[in-house]
């Protein structure tokens, strides 16, 4: 078992214990029992205790739970038992416990509304978000304090999401939520991209550059909401505003730049337009020299002035800016312009530069290390929107 499940288990037969106690002591006070001497504790108790300590926490909380009289007294350690079967993956378990919490006439409001928000968590871990969405939205019309409807909100605002109802989770966390806390903010800045999304799909181009607008204005740094207003402009032949909405970019959060080379170096040929195609990687190579960055313009460089000024750069600039993907690009430089003598050992030597870089994610979310060769806008493993990102520094960009 876990060392923080044997803690909680342990803190729980402690609390369960002293409930317990007391509850048979009072009791003795009016009623002694003689099997029984008032202030000590049922054989329940001391038998959950032996499974726990032998590690068999599935029958202790069985123990527990069936040991533990439900009263006004019991009800968190009640809660808390079901959040213990909850976090060991049995929420169907939970789901019992709390149900039958929940039927007892005698909870006040508030134990009520912290059993319904429990239920609610089951109900949306086993994947019942009928059930869940049923009770939270019953909830916000309760009788419970602010505390809890906004904790059935965020609940309900989760919920919408793991649904795909962008509307409706926007509906619910604006405004509240959405000023409060700065993951909701930046996560609904990426429901109006996704509604935007939809838009451009339907064909629907001025709906979805209003749903683009309201993600800026929601979140002024959210990047997908500029990287998708170029494509609407690129999808209408309006290469020059694609362009412009691309290049805000970097300056909303650098980290992204290398997801705009490609698109703006194609709308920039398209346009005929290589010195503004040559003074924004000027730009980029003045503030913030990514590799990827020194890569497009050694490519640029080799054109205009030949392989040889194209690796003298990339030297240079490796020797400021080390990077794994560099060297694996200058030996490409170097591959062209060598005789066969070289070229087999350089040859050789890209074979281990490929290989090390094969093993290494292209993005990588922040939040909770998820490495991914594409980029997804909401990490697959941590949920969190806009968290993943190109990796720079040695071993990236
Ligand atoms: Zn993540």
């Amino acid at each position: 078992m876990s060392d923080p499940l044997l803690l909680a288990l342990l803190v729980a037969a402690i609390a369960i214990g002293w409930l317990l106690g007391r509850w048979e002591s009072g009791r003795g006070r009016h009623r002694p029992r003689p099997e029984m001497p008032s202030g000590t504790l049922p054989k329940d108790y001391f038998v959950g205790l032996n499974y726990l300590l032998n590690e068999q926490p599935d029958r202790a909380i069985e123990t527990f739970t069936q040991a533990l009289e439900v009263n006004s007294d019991t009800v968190e350690t009640h809660i808390a038992l079901g959040n213990l079967y909850r976090s060991r993956g049995e929420a169907d378990r939970a789901v019992r416990i709390h149900q039958n919490l929940l039927a007892r006439p005698a909870l006040t409001n508030a134990q009520s509304g912290q059993v319904q928000l429990e239920l609610s968590r089951d109900f949306l871990t086993l994947g019942l978000l009928d059930r869940a969405e049923r009770l939270l939205l019953s909830l916000q019309k309760s009788q419970v304090d602010d505390a809890q409807k906004l904790a059935a909100k965020r609940l309900l605002v989760d919920l919408f999401e793991r649904e795909k109802e962008w509307a409706q989770a926007l509906d619910t966390a604006q405004p509240q939520l959405v000023r409060q806390d700065p993951d909701i903010r930046r996560a609904a800045a990426h429901w109006h991209c996704e509604l935007a999304s939809k838009h451009r799909i339907e064909s629907s181009p001025s709906l979805a550059r209003k749903a683009l607008k309201q993600a800026l204005h929601t979140d002024e740094r959210c990047v997908r909401a500029n990287w998708m207003l170029g494509q609407l402009e690129w999808d209408i032949g309006h290469y020059r505003d694609a362009a412009r909405c691309w290049q805000r970019i970097p300056d909303q959060d650098p980290s992204f730049t290398a997801i705009v080379l490609e698109p703006l170096r194609n709308a920039y040929r398209l346009l005929d337009d290589e010195d503004g195609w040559w003074q924004f990687l000027e730009k980029q190579l003045q503030y913030d020299p990514q590799t990827s960055v020194v890569m497009m313009a050694a490519d640029t460089l080799r054109h205009r002035q030949g392989t040889e000024i194209a690796c003298a750069f990339v030297s240079d600039q490796l020797r400021d800016h080390p990077s794994l993907r560099g060297v694996d690009y200058l030996m490409d430089l170097y591959l062209d312009d060598s005789d066969p003598a070289e070229r087999d050992r350089l040859e050789l030597l890209k074979q281990h530069t490929r290989q090390l870089l094969s093993t290494r994610p292209r993005h990588r979310c922040q939040r909770c290390g998820f490495g991914a060769e594409q980029l997804h806008w909401q990490c697959p493993r941590c949920r969190s929107w806009g968290t993943s990102k190109p990796v720079t520094g040695l071993e990236g960009e």
